[in-house]
């Protein structure tokens, strides 16, 4: 669930990190709805939605407060900045009256972010599919970029979702960078490229 501190603001939980329990903004079922409506909307269907989503991947927050609220009766722009500001990994930026997702899009964007300056970022991939990546580098599936991790231990947390048994990559960053290739800074953690080509992969042995 998502709270309001009187305070701190906007947190996730019972209770404030002040020991504050505040005032309940979204219960966990309101914030799952709301959560899958939001990814939707600012990384898959936004022109469904008529959101009209820039180059950037920016939509008028009003715009989609309009369209989320025609589906849940109970959200509300509060709700909904409530979610964006508590949101842990950081998966949505807000800027004046405009809001985007800042990874995940499977959507033809082209995002704006800062170079990546780490010399190495990683990759975790399944046992099954490490060979092939090494071989033809690795590219998006069903996604507008490939996302990378700013750490191994990152890379090896976001595998783990998919495989039981990560292999980690590591990635050129330095190298790509100089011959050409963007690497971005989507967030703290997650970088994103359009493909990485196999001379900058290499295997890490554990
Ligand atoms: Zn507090």
């Amino acid at each position: 669930m998502i709270r309001k501190c009187p305070t701190h603001s906007y947190f996730r939980g019972e209770v404030c990190h002040c020991g504050e329990t505040g005032s309940l903004m979204l219960n966990d079922e309101q914030t799952e709805r709301m959560g899958r409506f939001i990814s939707g909307a600012l990384r898959h269907f936004p022109d469904d939605l008529g959101l009209a989503m820039n180059q950037h991947g920016w939509v008028d927050v009003d715009v989609l407060c309009d369209a989320m609220i025609s589906r849940y009766r109970w959200a509300n722009k509060e709700r909904l900045f409530s979610m964006i500001e508590s949101d842990e990994k950081g998966r949505y930026q807000l800027h004046g009256k405009k809001i985007r997702a800042r990874y995940g899009h499977s959507v033809d964007i082209d995002l704006d972010y800062p170079e990546n300056i780490l010399p190495e970022v990683y990759y975790g991939a399944s046992r099954e599919e490490v060979d092939i990546l090494l071989e033809k580098g690795i590219r998006p599936i069903r996604q507008r970029y490939v996302h990378l991790s700013t750490s191994a231990e990152k890379a090896i947390q976001v595998a783990k979702i998919h495989t039981d048994d990560p292999v980690l990559i590591a990635v050129n960053a330095e190298e790509a960078q100089n011959d050409g290739i963007d690497i971005l800074d989507a967030t703290e953690h997650i970088v994103l490229a359009d493909e990485i080509p196999p001379q900058y992969l290499s295997l890490v042995e554990d």
